[in-house]
């Protein structure tokens, strides 16, 4: 993989950070996507571009990605940026339910039309999209963030037939609940809702994961970067699950 051109979106943090680094330790250059520069350069990726982009803003991801095309053409993609709120059905505001699917879905489209036409013509390619145990089946209080993501893994599998003469394969890894800020943010509103300690939230999420414990973003980050080695060349289209046998 040494000298392929990797960019990943919210690769600052949780996730993106993890296979960010897990690319870069193979010889991939690395160039960072995600709205908080700080963030992005936190990370201290030795020799990583670091790019200020908003994935669901179209204008934003053109400027990022005319930037990042100084590095290179774009070899990888991981559309790993996402955000998810909860809250019960009748709550979610059109608001809220707009920005879940610009954020996750939407997001993964724009950056992925800006790379598709050279990974087609130079017939080579690898596109993962982070997508979520949440697009392989329901979870109550977020049908947005589950409607994104099974949104998400619709794209995926289109587009990997559309591109499968071309080099160009396009996967979901699906991972179950994961120990970075978002598991983070899901524990605390536990807590306060519920009113059960934090260690009794952090039980309830590990518990939906057969092997009872949350799976961690290098778990994540070696599904991804199995998925981009050249010998991947015949997995296309699939929802790689990375969540301890939580869905089969
Ligand atoms: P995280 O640490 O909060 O990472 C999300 C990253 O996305 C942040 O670096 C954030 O950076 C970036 N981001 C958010 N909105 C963005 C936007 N509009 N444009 C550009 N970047 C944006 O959480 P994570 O758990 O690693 O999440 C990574 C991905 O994994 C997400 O797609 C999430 O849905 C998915 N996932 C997570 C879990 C889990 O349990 N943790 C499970 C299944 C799937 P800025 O705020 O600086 O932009």
């Amino acid at each position: 993989m040494r000298g392929l051109h990797a960019i990943v979106t919210g690769g600052g943090s949780g996730i993106g950070a993890a296979i960010a680094t897990a690319l870069a330790a193979e010889g991939v250059q690395i160039t960072l996507m995600g709205r908080t520069l700080k963030r992005l350069e936190a990370l201290g990726l030795p020799g990583a571009h670091c790019i200020v982009a908003d994935v669901s803003d179209a204008a934003s991801v053109q400027a990022a990605f005319d930037a990042a095309a100084e590095f290179g053409p774009a070899d990888i993609l991981v559309n790993n940026a996402g955000e998810v709120e909860s809250q019960p059905f009748g709550r979610t505001s059109l608001d809220v339910w707009q920005r879940l699917l610009d954020v996750n879905l939407t997001g993964s489209f724009l950056c992925t039309r800006q790379v598709l036409p050279g990974m087609t013509e130079r017939g080579f390619g690898r596109i993962v999209n982070i997508a979520s145990t949440a697009a392989l089946r329901g979870y109550a209080y977020v049908a947005a963030y589950c409607a994104a993501k099974h949104g998400v893994l619709g794209m995926t599998r289109a587009l990997a037939l559309e591109v499968a003469r071309k080099g160009v394969t396009v996967n979901a890894v699906c991972p179950g609940y994961t120990e970075t800020a978002i598991v983070d943010d899901a524990i605390d509103r536990i807590a306060a809702k519920t009113g059960r300690s934090m260690e009794q939230a952090r039980a309830e999420l590990a518990a939906s994961n057969p092997q009872g414990r949350l799976v961690q973003p290098h778990e994540v980050a070696q599904a991804v970067l199995w998925l981009c080695r050249r010998e991947s060349s015949a997995i296309t289209g699939q929802a790689i699950a990375v969540a301890g046998g939580e869905v089969m």
